[in-house]
């Protein structure tokens, strides 16, 4: 099958990464469980102002990977797979994030698609922590596979049809294996 796995907050931890810096330069106290929406501003102590200035692009490109995001590419892979990762980061990042994505989870340039409309992506399964991305242009579900990474912002998922979720990496090659049984059937 083919897979699209988004970058931020499914290979990496950018909302706590994110946290941590506001925590840090504001003097907040600000835990993930707080951030219960997508527009985070809604849900702590700051300005859309001071939220965008922490989103420099040194601070994306010291955004660590979570555990497990190599082996997921490489087992996906093993078994038959083709993985791209899906990204709607910042355009001043791209180079970076074609470079990461290279050196660090073994794969080419043109594996890495920059797209902000990802209800246009002809693949098979989306693994993806932002709702609207599962969502097109009518707000209707996306006919592609639906892997929620689970975060305290995503709880509301009724709109989205079936759907599976994950709390951890080493959960998606288990869920991408039982997608492909149901479809067998
Ligand atoms: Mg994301």
């Amino acid at each position: 099958m083919r897979i699209a796995l988004d970058f931020d907050d499914v290979l990496s931890r950018f909302l706590e990464a994110t946290i941590a810096k506001l925590n840090f330069v504001h003097d907040l106290d600000i835990e993930l469980e707080d951030i219960k929406g997508w527009n985070m501003d809604e849900y702590i102590d700051c300005t859309k102002e001071q939220l965008f200035a922490t989103w420099t692009p040194k601070f994306i490109e010291s955004v660590p990977f979570r555990d497990g995001a190599r082996k997921l590419v490489d087992d996906l892979k093993a078994l038959g797979h083709e993985v791209v990762i899906a990204t709607a980061c910042f355009a001043p990042t791209h180079e970076f994030r074609e470079k990461i994505c290279m050196d660090y989870l073994g794969l080419i340039s043109e594996d890495v698609i920059f797209i902000k409309k990802k209800y246009l992506l002809n693949v098979d399964v989306l693994v993806d922590d932002k709702l609207d991305n599962f969502m097109d242009s009518d707000s209707l579900p996306c006919e592609f596979e639906k892997v929620v990474y689970n975060m305290p912002h995503n709880q509301n998922s009724s709109k989205l049809g079936l759907h599976y979720r994950v709390n951890d990496l080493s959960e998606i090659v288990g869920v991408v294996e039982t997608i492909q049984k149901n479809r067998c059937k």
